[in-house]
Formats: structure tokens, sequence, C-alpha cells
């Protein structure tokens, strides 16, 4: 039942919140903290996660807080499109672990895609190197307005 189940406070993004464990930062305000996925999917491939809710899911996300969260999600969106120029650029998220999700507190994926490059899977494979997440970080960051 993981799409209904109480929500874990020590889920991995509930400490990356609370600074317990390392991140590569793109964007913070306070709504949402975005960071660099650690097991790429693409180059530029970010999370967004909602902050100061207890939501592991997007069906469990309160309506009304919704909306900011969303413009925060096309916020990054668009600063990721704009600092690596991909052919195309995937929003997505999952609710359960049937649909696909592993990690248990909100968020959405950012993944650009390229004509010519295949995706990499989904949470696995080899760590990213953290010195080449921060160099794509900083071209991110520096699209946000
Ligand atoms: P989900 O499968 O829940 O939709 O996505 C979870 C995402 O979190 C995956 O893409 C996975 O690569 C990423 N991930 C898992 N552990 C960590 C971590 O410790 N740090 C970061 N930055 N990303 C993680």
């Amino acid at each position: 039942m993981t799409l209904h189940a109480d929500y874990d406070p020590d889920n991995i993004f509930a400490k990356i919140l609370r600074g317990e464990m390392p991140r590569v930062k793109v964007y913070e305000d306070e709504t949402v903290l975005a960071f660099m996925d650690v097991f790429p999917q693409s180059k530029g491939h970010t999370l967004i996660i909602p902050k100061e809710v207890e939501a592991r899911n997007f069906l469990d996300m309160p309506t009304d807080q919704v909306g900011a969260y969303m413009e925060r999600v096309q916020k990054v969106a668009r600063a990721v499109e704009k600092a690596l120029s991909p052919d195309g650029v995937v929003v997505t998220q999952f609710n359960g672990a049937p649909a696909g999700q592993t990690v248990f507190h909100l968020h959405f994926h950012v993944i650009p895609r390229w004509s010519d490059k295949a995706l990499s899977g989904h949470a696995s494979g080899q760590m990213a190197d953290i010195p080449n997440l921060e160099a794509i970080a900083s071209k991110i960051r520096a699209e946000l307005d």
C-alpha cells in the first residue's frame, strides 16, 4: 500500500530538507527545494520537492498548495531548458511503487532529452560524479530569475 500510507519523516528527501543528507542545490525558496538527481536519467535531471508539507505523492498534496508548487516546477523546467538547450524536456512524477515511485516525499522530475541520446534507467545505475553535477547545477542556477 505505498499509494496510501503514513508519511515517513525519515525518507531520504525529508533528510535532505532537514540538511541531514547532502544535495547539489539548484533552487530554494519558501515553497520548494530543487536539486540534482544523483542517479540522473540524462544530463540535467533535476528534482523539485515541496517544503513544509508531509505529502508522499501528488494525490496527498493539499490543493491550496499545488499552484505555488507547480509554478516552481515550471520555473526550474524553464531554467533547465535555457541552460542545457535539450531537444525536449520530460516533466513527470510517480504515485506509488507500482507506478514507479521509489522515494516517498512528493517530487517532480525535470529530465532533459536529446534526440540522439537514450535515457539511463530510473533510480538505478552508478551515482553521478558530484563535481560534474555541481557544474550542471551552476549553469541552471544562472538561468533562474
Ligand atoms: P521516484 O522513483 O520516487 O520517482 O524518484 C526518486 C528519484 O530520486 C530517483 O530518480 C533517484 O535517482 C533519486 N534519488 C534517490 N536517492 C537520492 C539521493 O540520495 N539524492 C538525490 N539527489 N537523488 C536521489
